[in-house]
């Protein structure tokens, strides 16, 4: 399995000279687990290289967590959206009592954005996330994260590699029960890991984890490698570094994602 680290910045992207070894890039991940080519959210990472040559065949399976802006801004303008030839299966759970494709069409209508769903030229299927469902030969496990107004946390497996995608996610211990079932003893680990102790006692209920917290989880998971993800915006290379640094000396399985980092398992 390849994975790909498209964007690792989370709420907004950041650009500048504080952060060129992180990038600035939103939420989004590409998984090449064999066959059918799967990317894990749509923030402005979509948009960071050419995802074309990743799906030769024109066919793209998008899974999402959910549907805060940073996780889906980069959709409305994802050139393939404009090529008939592209087919693109989008999973997104049912929140606040709006489907897959109502959710999406919130954001790409008018007052927020001026090209409606209506414009695409591709084949989109709109699909609610079940608790567990096939991709090809690829099994994706779901487990419902503990964020404001819901999250999905994800688990892609082919044969005894897996991975577990866990962004916006504000554990409330540093051994959730069911997450750490979940995620037992997986390939890698994408944990949010987006604040320092200090910051998050003025973040409590933003919906998002820790470094100490989720260098536990990791740990207490058995997770093989933990790459944290949904970087603050206010953390520079400088800082991110120097966090990584402290982390590593507990739990030298864990580091910071990189923009554009490739990870096989
Ligand atoms: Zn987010
Ligand atoms: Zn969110």
């Amino acid at each position: 399995m390849r994975v790909k680290l498209m964007g690792v910045r989370g709420t907004v992207p950041v650009h500048g000279a504080g952060c060129v070894e992180f990038g600035g890039a939103t939420s989004c991940v590409f998984v090449d687990a064999g066959d059918e080519p799967i990317v894990l959210d749509a923030g402005t990472g979509l948009l960071t290289q050419p995802l074309r040559p990743f799906f030769p065949d024109g066919k793209l399976t998008l899974l999402l967590t959910h549907s805060h802006a940073d996780h889906i801004i980069g959709l409305p303008i994802f050139p393939p959206l404009f090529d008939p030839s592209f087919r693109c299966d989008i999973y997104l759970r049912t929140r606040n009592s709006l489907s897959a494709r109502e959710q999406v069409e919130q954001l790409m209508s008018p007052p927020l954005w001026p090209v409606t769903t209506a414009a695409a030229k591709a084949e989109l299927d709109f699909r609610d996330v079940e608790p567990s469902f096939d991709i090809g030969a690829v099994r994706v496990d779901t487990m419902e994260s503990k964020h404001p107004g819901g999250s999905t946390i994800y688990r892609i497996s082919r044969g005894e590699k897996s991975l577990v995608y866990a962004t916006d996610y504000e554990p409330e211990s540093d051994a959730p029960e069911d997450f750490c079932e979940f995620a037992r003893g997986c390939s890698l680990l994408l944990i949010d890991a987006q604040y320092t102790d200090g910051e998050y006692a003025t973040a409590r209920g933003f919906g998002h984890s820790t470094v100490t917290r989720s260098a536990a989880i990791a740990k207490n998971c058995g997770a093989q490698r933990t790459v944290f993800v949904h970087h603050d915006p206010r953390h520079s290379d400088t800082k991110l570094l120097e966090l990584e640094r402290e982390i590593q000396k507990l739990c030298p399985t864990v580091s910071f994602g990189r923009e554009g980092e490739e990870i096989y398992l």
